[in-house]
């Protein structure tokens, strides 16, 4: 990758080598580095002001983009840290020259010519007497080409590459020999559209200048992680915004220097102290006490009533809810646990202990389908029991919401089972006590808080229980989740065979619809997966319509039935329940079916264009097959477009569904290749991500983080306070959710 003119999005952008992980990738011209800037940032920064003197001035593009940088506060753009450094110190010869070294050279333009057919191109040869570079120009203006006229004498500066040509540079920075040199090494920060280096650096500059930066961690702490006192915060940053040029390129490229690690260490004790701070704000507040009843109740009644023996795991995790909601403090608890693992059951039986105290729960789903079958299978297992269930979706007829809200208001409904439709104003409780979240990362913060907040007059608040079926690697269970306690079923109800999965080029597609047509004969139903409809527009991906008509052809006789999230929810439902029906034989479908869908009897599983979806959403999706007792396996189809073969990271990915159905396994590795910041997807937007630190390479100084919270905020509260608000600011909240 061409670093050298590689600008990385705001809200995604992490730092360092590893700084491939999901972000966006945009080039910029050369052009757009050495522009100058008229405005001065240090002038014209928006500091707030008094309303005395307040003169409202409209913003500035640049300054529009440091606002969606989030650089507001001085503090905010001394934090703003380089993603890495350009010497522009000194000059090298090419004789020296490696392939993969960002140089700086001086030398003679010795031929020049553009190049047409193919891509239109300026290739120029630069000669300084140890040796030729070709320098490479795709896109070019007038101006530049003149500048690049044989005989001139210039410097450059990029990449550079090997290959069949030599030495190649693609779009070096081209400046007049003779020039003078920089003094220090020039820090790159991640930036957006619209806002040039020059501008970001001075306002960067401006902003260390102002800074209030008085240390908030004791220096006794920072010789446990073998840090000297004198990197004080306020060294480490104009150390890292201004390094020397004798200073170790490699170091501080690889966050390795003394002054990096001060501030991964600075970043994670934030983030551990807003998570201590909220677990201990939700300590002081008050929940209703769900203890059991003193007759045997629907708990014990529904126990009985199953068709299966909670397996161990599930037997543990019960006591630890049962537990939680026993005392007078609101519960934050996770509930993770493998596709398939039954968590639903333990859901049922946490309402049923609610239910016996004289409380409500509610059951909120990401989906309409997915809410439909809590719902029957809720209703399966309560009703007999005498509980009333009530039910509650955005596409319900007016009429029975009407009844149904009425059934949750007068808290004759035990139970409240719905969609998103659970959180709006209109729906008030009786007397919520529990509120039970499915699939939670399918849901943004404020949607969580909501449901919370659903408790109504009394002075409490109810218990949260949050489960999930994509696991969080512990390293990521200690650093953003720390203020959650986590409950894990880490075992399958047994029976279950384990699925089968085939990694199968789309070129043998026949193969696959041949093989259906055998698992079909035998009574079992089909799985077909594939990418959205809307992306497929516009990836040209074959989409699920098309794949809905090729299946019906290919399998005369065979109801094969389409379901994809642009359908009208009616039709959706009611394809889903001639599938849970066995009168499908194949359900054709977009990611709809992702989550929760219970057919035992499908027991083949296709994904097409797999090289798409990441890791856990295949899991997830393979995970809707192997649950009843029939061999069942996972086809994962994929499609290589115009080039030769997958890519490197495709796979990986690939290969490592196919060599695990461990959940765990597979949420590890999907973090080693995505990153936490794809692979947490909404938590919770880009604002609670780390920056600098990396929870895996950075162990260490998470866990010194981790055991200093607690003391700094007994022992130090106004430095904690100081320190949160120096790292988070306003963000804070949002770790709290
Ligand atoms: P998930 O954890 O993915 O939500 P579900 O709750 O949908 O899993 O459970 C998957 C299937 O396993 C359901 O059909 C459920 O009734 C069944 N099940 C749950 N617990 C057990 C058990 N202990 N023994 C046998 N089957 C079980
Ligand atoms: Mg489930």
């Amino acid at each position: 990758m061409a670093q050298q003119r590689v600008q990385q999005s705001a809200a995604t952008f992490r730092q360092g080598r590893t700084g491939v992980h999901g972000v966006m990738i945009m080039k910029s011209t050369p052009r757009e580095t050495s522009r100058r800037c008229c405005v001065d940032p240090v002038q014209n920064w928006p500091m707030p002001q008094s309303p005395l003197t307040a003169t409202v001035k409209p913003l500035t593009g640049p300054q529009k983009a440091l606002r969606k940088l989030g650089l507001v506060r001085p503090i905010d753009l001394a934090l703003h840290l380089p993603l890495r450094y350009e010497d522009e110190t000194r000059l090298v010869k090419l004789r020296d020259v490696r392939e993969g070294d960002v140089a700086q050279v001086e030398g003679r333009v010795t031929h020049a010519e553009v190049k047409l057919g193919g891509h239109r191109q300026l290739l120029v040869t630069l000669d300084d007497g140890s040796g030729t570079c070709l320098l490479r120009f795709f896109t070019f203006y007038p101006s530049q080409q003149k500048a690049l006229t044989v005989g001139n004498q210039i410097r450059v500066r990029g990449e550079v590459r090997g290959g069949f040509a030599g030495l190649t540079m693609m779009h070096p920075v081209v400046k007049a020999a003779g020039g003078e040199l920089a003094t220090a090494l020039t820090p790159v920060y991640p930036t957006v559209a619209g806002l040039p280096q020059t501008y970001l650096r001075r306002a960067v500059q401006a902003g260390l200048a102002r800074a209030e930066l008085s240390d908030t961690v004791p220096s006794q702490f920072l010789q446990e992680i073998g840090l000297h006192p004198s990197w004080s915060l306020r060294q480490a940053l104009s150390f890292l915004h201004n390094p020397a040029p004798d200073v170790s390129l490699e170091t501080l490229q690889e966050h390795s220097h003394p002054a990096w690690q001060r501030l991964k260490a600075e970043e994670f004790l934030a983030q551990q102290l807003s998570q201590l701070q909220s677990r201990r704000a939700r300590a002081r507040l008050r929940a209703p006490m769900l203890a059991e009843a003193g007759s045997p109740g629907v708990f014990e009644r529904l126990l009985a009533a199953l068709p299966f023996q909670l397996t161990v795991a599930q037997q543990r995790v019960v006591a630890e809810i049962a537990r939680d909601i026993g005392r007078p403090v609101p519960m934050h608890r996770l509930l993770q646990g493998d596709v398939g693992a039954g968590k639903t059951v333990v859901a049922a039986l946490a309402a049923a202990q609610c239910i016996d105290a004289g409380w409500q729960c509610a059951l909120m789903a990401p989906t309409e389908i997915l809410a439909t079958q809590h719902f029957a299978k809720l209703v399966s297992w309560l009703q007999p029991l005498g509980m009333t269930v009530a039910w509650l979706t955005g596409s319900q007829k007016a009429r029975e919401r009407r009844d149904m809200l009425a059934l949750i208001a007068s808290g004759q409904a035990a139970l409240v089972v719905g969609t998103h439709a659970l959180i709006q104003d209109k729906v008030q409780f009786q007397r919520l006590a529990l509120a039970i979240i499915d699939e939670q990362h399918r849901f943004g913060v404020a949607q969580r808080l909501a449901l919370r907040g659903k408790l109504g007059s009394q002075q409490l608040e109810p218990h949260l229980l949050m489960m999930t079926a994509t696991p969080i690697p512990r390293t990521l269970a200690m650093s953003y989740y720390a203020d959650l306690d986590v409950s894990t079923i880490d075992e399958l109800p047994p029976g279950r065979t384990p699925i089968v999965t085939k990694v199968v080029h789309d070129a043998r597609r026949d193969e696959v619809i041949a093989r259906i047509g055998a698992q079909l004969a035998q009574g079992r139903q089909i799985y077909w997966v594939c990418p959205l409809i809307e992306e497929s527009e516009a990836l040209d991906l074959t989409n699920a319509t098309e794949t809905h008509a090729q299946l019906s052809a290919a399998l005369p006789g065979v109801m094969v039935g389409l379901l994809h999230s642009r359908m009208p929810v009616a039709e959706k439902k009611a394809v889903m329940s001639l599938f849970v029906g066995g009168q499908l034989g194949v359900l054709v479908s977009t990611t709809v079916i992702e989550v929760g869908v219970d057919v035992p009897n499908a027991s083949l599983m296709v994904i097409e264009h797999a090289e798409r979806f990441g890791l856990s959403q295949l899991h997830q999706l393979r995970g809707r097959v192997g649950r009843g007792a029939a061999a069942s396996a996972c086809v994962l189809l994929y499609a290589t477009g115009d080039a030769p073969r997958l890519g490197e990271t495709a796979r990986e990915r690939l290969k490592a569904m196919a060599q695990s159905n461990d959940g765990f396994e597979i949420a590890r590795r999907d973090l080693e290749i995505r990153g936490p910041g794809e692979f947490m997807g909404a938590r919770q937007s880009g604002d609670a991500m780390l920056r600098f630190a990396d929870v895996v390479e950075d162990a260490q100084l998470l866990d010194w983080a981790r055991r200093l919270a607690p003391v700094l905020l007994d022992q130090h509260p106004a430095l904690a306070e100081q320190h949160v608000q120096r790292w988070l600011g306003s963000k804070s909240d949002y770790l709290k959710a």
